[in-house]
């Protein structure tokens, strides 16, 4: 028995622990090339409220893994790698196409509906053409091009210098709204924000937590008094109780969204959520 042995052998299981762990990446690939052949990905819908009407507003779309015989995975499992591989730009088109086809069918069935939100990477920004993607969906589907509207995180909009592009405004044009999401974790300007002329900003969850907390609302007060400032809505996301909400409605928050309304649920749940009333936020005396 040596170090050196010991040091021989540790390299060893370290290589061989390496190689699994490209031997499971490739793996993974694989099995997610599959499943977009396969068109094994779903989107459920959460509602966003508005908070003085206690009436859903939109619906934001949350794409879904479904395999078979697994259950649902989420997407904070696939995404990054779906990212990473340059895969996302295929994934993008399957969730616009669902969802454009889902609104078409809502149309024609009638009942409550209202507009949808759709999460779009900043890959697709970078390595396809967003504009063409949108146009195409509408006119496939024969949509209201104002039942849709675009997400981009804070942090993806200072990627890639995608917050420059004249993207936006031709996204625009065509009548889509578009959503600032997970504000407060990027590191956006004000003559950025002023110029990119978004319809809504989203404040992440992180300042939803914290709200309860000393000094938890003052952040969330000026992002609100900025964002109206600019003409934008604000949507507080991760609403997890009464308590929240109140306060968020205090603080002069448009509109709300989480567990506390409503998981996020498949396209079948669509009329009882567009049409339901949600508790509203000063409980009427009795
Ligand atoms: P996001 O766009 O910020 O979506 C909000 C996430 O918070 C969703 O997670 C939602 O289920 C979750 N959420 C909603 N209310 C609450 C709450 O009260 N408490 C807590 N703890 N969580 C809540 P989900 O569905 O796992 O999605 C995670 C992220 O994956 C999304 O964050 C979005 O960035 C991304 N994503 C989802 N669908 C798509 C898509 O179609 N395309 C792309 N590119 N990204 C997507
Ligand atoms: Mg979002
Ligand atoms: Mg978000
Ligand atoms: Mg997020």
């Amino acid at each position: 028995y040596s170090v050196k042995t010991e040091g021989k052998g540790n390299f060893r299981f370290f290589q061989s622990r390496y190689f699994e762990a490209i031997r499971a990446r490739l793996e993974t690939e694989m099995e997610l090339r599959n499943a977009l052949d396969q068109h094994q990905f779903i989107v459920h819908y959460q509602p966003r409220v508005d908070l003085a009407e206690g009436k859903a507003s939109s619906m934001e779309a949350l794409v879904r893994w479904e395999r078979p015989g697994k259950g649902l995975t989420g997407p904070d499992r696939f995404i990054p790698l779906l990212e990473e591989t340059g895969l996302i730009v295929r994934l993008g088109e399957q969730v616009l196409d669902s969802v454009c086809r889902q609104l078409a069918d809502w149309s024609r069935e009638g009942g409550a509906l209202v507009p949808v939100s759709v999460n779009v990477s900043p890959r697709q920004f970078s390595q396809s053409d967003i504009l063409a993607l949108f146009h195409s969906a509408i006119a496939r589907y024969g949509i209201d091009p104002s039942l849709l509207e675009i997400e981009v995180t804070e942090s993806s909009m200072m990627q890639e210098g995608i917050g420059e592009s004249a993207v936006f405004s031709q996204l625009r044009e065509l009548g889509i709204k578009l959503c600032i999401d997970d504000f407060g974790t990027g590191y956006s300007s004000l003559s950025q924000l002023q110029k990119l002329r978004f319809d809504v900003l989203k404040i992440d969850r992180a300042f939803v937590l914290r709200i309860e907390h000393p000094e938890g609302d003052t952040l969330i007060a000026s992002m609100i008094a900025m964002a109206h400032a600019l003409g934008m809505r604000v949507v507080a996301e991760g609403i997890e109780n009464r308590k929240q909400m109140q306060l968020l409605k205090t603080l002069g928050c448009d509109e709300g969204q989480g567990f506390f309304f409503s998981r996020p649920v498949p396209p079948g749940a669509r009329q009882a959520v567009a049409s339901r009333e949600f508790q509203p936020a000063i409980a009427p005396k009795s």
